[in-house]
């Protein structure tokens, strides 16, 4: 099963790919996750990235698409994945169509967790990352057991440097311009599922089990 998240930043697409990769046993392939992985490490790759992203920006579709096309090409994708965070452009969406094409695959599912950007802003002050496993949490809405620590791996949780508020508005900015258009996209394929995501998580995932079946 080959599944994409859609949804502006902060709307759950993280929250409700970590569960759907639980549940259906794929892997849950996120490119911020990726991104901040090696801004940890301090590659190369994470000092070109953390310039866009500390700005709110993209980063270009030339370094995006071959990290992903990478990691899924690796033999736990085999059976599929769940793409959060990827594509976030047209291009991006050709680039995969085309490299899916060639090996006689498709698309399964865009699942489009559909938020308000009003909701948004509240939703990120309280947001809590983890870099090592890409678990996030909600000071109020999900908080960890321990506050500052990762249920799942014991990590320290941070708050990301994007989710200040100024650099959250820019963000909204740069998904209404260059990424809802993948709603229109997926529609025309036939393969996208809109969610209320302004709900419960426990009901949003509710919604998109009843999708996947
Ligand atoms: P969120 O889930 O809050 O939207 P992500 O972790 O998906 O945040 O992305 C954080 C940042 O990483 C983005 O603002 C962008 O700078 C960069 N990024 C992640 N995925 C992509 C992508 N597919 N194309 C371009 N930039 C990306
Ligand atoms: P995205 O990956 O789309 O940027 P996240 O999954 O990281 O979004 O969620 C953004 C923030 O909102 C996190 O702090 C998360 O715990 C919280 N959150 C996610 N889903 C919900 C929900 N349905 N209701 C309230 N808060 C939520
Ligand atoms: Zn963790």
């Amino acid at each position: 099963m080959k599944i994409i998240m859609l949804g502006a930043p902060g709307a759950g697409k993280g929250t409700q790919a970590k569960m759907i990769a639980e549940k259906y046993s794929v892997p849950h392939v996120s490119t911020g996750d990726i991104f901040r992985a090696n801004i940890k490490n301090g590659t190369e790759l994470g000092k070109q990235a953390k310039e866009y992203m500390d700005k709110g920006q993209l980063v270009p579709d030339e370094l995006t698409v071959k990290i992903l096309l990478d990691r899924v090409a690796q033999d736990d994708c085999k059976n599929g994945y769940v793409l959060d965070g990827f594509p976030r452009t047209i291009p991006q969406a050709e680039v995969l169509d085309e490299a899916l094409t060639k090996l006689s695959e498709s698309i399964d599912y865009a699942i489009n967790v559909d938020v308000p950007d009003e909701n948004i802003v509240g939703r990120m002050g309280g947001r809590r990352a983890c870099v090592k496993c890409g678990a996030t949490y909600h000071v109020k809405y999900n908080a960890p057991k321990v506050e500052g620590v990762c249920d799942a791996c014991g990590d320290k949780l941070i708050l990301r440097d994007d989710d200040a508020p100024e650099t959250v508005q820019k963000r909204l900015d740069v998904y209404h311009e260059q990424t809802q258009p993948l709603i229109d996209y997926y529609e025309k394929k036939g393969v996208l599922k809109t969610v209320d995501g302004t709900v419960d998580m426990k009901d949003v995932f509710a919604a998109i089990c009843e999708i996947l079946g």
